[in-house]
């Protein structure tokens, strides 16, 4: 007898053919056979009379096969199929190519379904390749043709038709799927049950039915996603963090200091920050705000007060340029503070202010493990390095929205008595509501909304390939008035089929041909982290003029004097990333420009490119990229172990989230343990061990 934990190849002669392809995506039991979903459905639902059907759509027909035969084309050499099918209102024919055995199959005088696309030739309309499906004495329900049809992912040498036989030979099954969702919660949540959702998925009776199964299997994924992040927050609750006290006085201080006064967002978000570390329970904070809304300064806000508690610091940032310039900017802004700054990266270690300090290796991690150093800067490798910070108060992670679980996890063993180290983390990537909800969860939110006063707006101007001489004169002037360009192209080595501008040859291209005046410099991300370093200090100072780069300047780097940023091939990257790129420059108060640069004039390039003229508002940005590219590539979920768990479900399934979301809240709250709800902890327990977190 098959059941659910039956092999495939038990089920039927075909299933032991498709069985090897099938391990290949991962189904082994009939189990993970109905759990493999199809990805899109044709709906051939409606059968049509012969008569009724137009030419140049799709349709189904019901008839009788008249005749069949196969010729040969007289103009390609290929073997054609043709048939006459007729149902009693007309008769149609259908041809199909490379398929000599058809006639071996229909018989004239079978009984058939017929479901394809439908053209008008000279002789008359015709079906093209249709999907067809036999009615006998014994079979007729149908799979392939006269319903909605599920169209799967398939995998080389397997059919969707195989497929489907399969799928449809043990269906029935999922009767026996157990229900893992208590009945209360199906029915608070009007949703389906687990049986009735997979039987739909797969042979949805009509769409209505189709759209409650795929609410349903979004739901679960959905919940599961949620449960964690619950479990995840309450375990934190419990945990013990370090109190760090508000100082007053130090603060104000601080903060006159300055040679700005505080936008209110930056005093709003400050005031968040502290407000979470005062507090014994660890700070899991997110603080987002556009490029150049000035997150830096509110972080040394936070930092200022771990230091004057007696903690120590942990900031990282994504590259070792990165790093460097905020142990620079940092290091100027307490310059009148007994702060003790470390850099540590892979290239560099030195430290602010102890001139006894030589490069020695050693030596840093002395002065760390001693305690001597109160804020250590490097980039993520930090915390996983060898590095133990003994007094460990306050990590900060710098553009890096990313920060999993599984990370925040790693902090606890560090700090003082195993306590857990507050978390603040900071992004320019305006995360959508929906996205907030779910992958970041169990972070709080911190928003800077406003940049701070008299920066002007930079131009931005898709330029097409015909005015690219004006720009290059344009970038002239301004460089001999001083000012510094980024040239920013998406990959390194050539690739000429995809007619991307490569940085090495963009470079060479500027420096002989167009500016052979002007110093330029080339960053790419296979340089070695000291080249990359050389060639950043040479453009801040002003070596070099124009800085031909790949996306890795993307994040973070400050040049106010950089005030022209042309990015080529533009239609090549994202939106949000656009915007990012675009914030290096209009750092200061002059003037700045960015030229898009592209050769396709596709409409859906130019609607996108023209989104980044028009909004200088990231947030807005990224909802639209959303749109356009899904939150796998804008947000890099894909590396973070959502894809495979989020089979149906999409992180714009904003209704269902809250839903899902309110529903965890709710099983956590009677029992955080689980132990009343043994099915879900069970679920739960699988699924963390499937999903691949960082
Ligand atoms: P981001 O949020 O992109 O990390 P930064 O912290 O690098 O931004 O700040 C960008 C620039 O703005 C820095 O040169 C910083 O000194 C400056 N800045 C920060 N806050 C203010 C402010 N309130 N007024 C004027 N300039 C500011
Ligand atoms: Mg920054």
């Amino acid at each position: 007898m098959i059941t659910l934990n039956s092999k495939i190849e038990t089920i039927n002669g075909i299933a032991k053919r498709i069985a090897p392809k099938m391990k290949k995506l991962g189904v082994e039991t009939v189990e993970e056979l109905l759990n493999y979903f199809p990805f899109r459905w044709e709906d051939w639902s409606q059968v049509k009379k012969i008569s009724e059907i137009m030419p140049n759509t799709t349709a189904t027909i019901n008839g009788v096969v008249e005749l069949i035969q196969n010729k040969r084309s007289p103009w390609k050499k290929s073997l054609i199929t043709e048939a006459i099918i007729a149902d009693g209102s007309d008769k149609i024919k259908a041809v199909w190519f490379h398929q000599p055995y058809l006639v071996k199959n229909l018989r004239p005088g079978d009984q058939l379904f017929l479901s394809g696309k439908v053209e008008l030739r000279e002789d008359g309309l015709q079906f093209v390749h249709p999907q067809y499906e036999r009615i006998t004495r014994y079979k007729n329900e149908t799979t392939h043709t006269a319903r909605i049809v599920p169209i799967y992912p398939l995998t080389k040498g397997l059919t969707e038709k195989q497929l489907r036989y399969v799928m449809s030979s043990v269906i029935s099954l999922t009767d026996n799927m157990p229900e893992w969702l208590p009945i209360d919660l199906l029915k608070k949540n009007n949703l389906n049950s687990l049986a009735e959702a997979l039987r739909q998925i797969h042979f949805p009776d009509n769409n209505g039915r189709l759209n409650r199964a795929l609410e349903r299997l979004k739901f679960d994924e959905l919940f599961l996603i949620q449960l964690r992040t619950a479990l995840a927050k309450a375990e934190l609750r419990k945990s013990r963090g370090v109190k760090i006290e508000f100082k007053e006085s130090e603060t104000k201080e601080f903060v006159s200091s300055l040679p700005f006064q505080l936008t209110n967002a930056q005093k709003i978000a400050g005031w968040e920050i502290l407000k979470d570390m005062q507090r014994q329970m660890p700070m899991n904070r997110l603080l987002e705000g556009d490029v150049g809304s000035g997150k830096t300064v509110v972080a040394g806000l936070s930092i200022l007060n771990a230091v004057l508690n007696k903690f120590q610091v942990a900031y990282m940032a994504p590259t070792g340029i990165l790093a460097r310039q905020h142990f620079e900017t940092l290091t100027n802004l307490f310059k009148n503070w007994p702060i003790n700054i470390g850099l540590l990266t892979s290239s560099e270690k030195m430290v602010n202010n102890g001139q006894d300090i030589n490069n020695k290796q050693q030596k840093i991690y002395d002065l760390i493990t001693n305690g001597k150093l109160d804020l250590v800067i490097g980039t993520h490798a930090l915390i996983q390095d060898k590095v133990e910070l003994k007094n460990l108060g306050l990590v900060i992670v710098d553009e890096q929205h990313r920060f999993g679980v599984e990370q925040r996890k790693k902090l606890k063993s560090q700090g003082r008595n195993k306590l857990v180290p507050h978390l603040l983390s900071m992004t320019a990537t305006p995360i959508p509501r929906s996205l907030a909800l779910t992958v970041y969860g169990d972070l709080d939110l911190s928003v800077i909304n406003e940049l701070p006063m008299g920066r002007k707006k930079t131009r931005t101007e898709v330029v097409p390939p015909e005015h690219r001489p004006e720009k290059y004169k344009f970038v002239l002037d301004k460089i001999n008035n001083g000012e510094q360009v980024f040239v920013i192209c998406p990959l390194i080595d050539p690739s000429d089929k995809l007619g991307v501008k490569a940085a090495k040859d963009e470079f060479e291209k500027l420096d002989k041909k167009i500016f052979p005046e002007i110093p330029i410099g080339l960053m790419h991300g296979k340089l070695k982290a000291r080249d990359k370093e050389r060639v950043m200090q040479d453009f801040l100072d002003k070596k070099t003029m124009i800085m031909v780069s790949t996306a890795v300047i993307e994040v973070g780097i400050d040049v106010p004097n950089a005030t022209v940023i042309m990015i080529e091939s533009a239609e090549r990257f994202g939106l949000a990333q656009l915007h990012q790129l675009r914030g290096r420059v209009g750092r200061s108060e002059k003037q700045s420009y960015c030229f898009l640069f592209t050769e396709s004039d596709a409409a859906e390039t130019m609607k996108r490119l023209q989104a980044v003229v028009k909004s200088n508002d990231g947030f807005a940005l990224a909802e639209a990229d959303l749109e356009f590219r899904g939150p796998g590539e804008v947000y890099g979920i894909k590396q973070s172990g959502y894809r495979d768990e989020l089979k149906v479900a999409k992180l714009t399934d904003y209704i269902i989230i809250k839903k899902s979301k309110t529903a965890a809240d709710e099983i956590i709250k009677i029992d955080a343990e689980l132990n009343k709800f043994p099915l879900i902890k069970s679920r739960l327990k699988k699924f963390e061990a499937t999903v691949h977190w960082e």
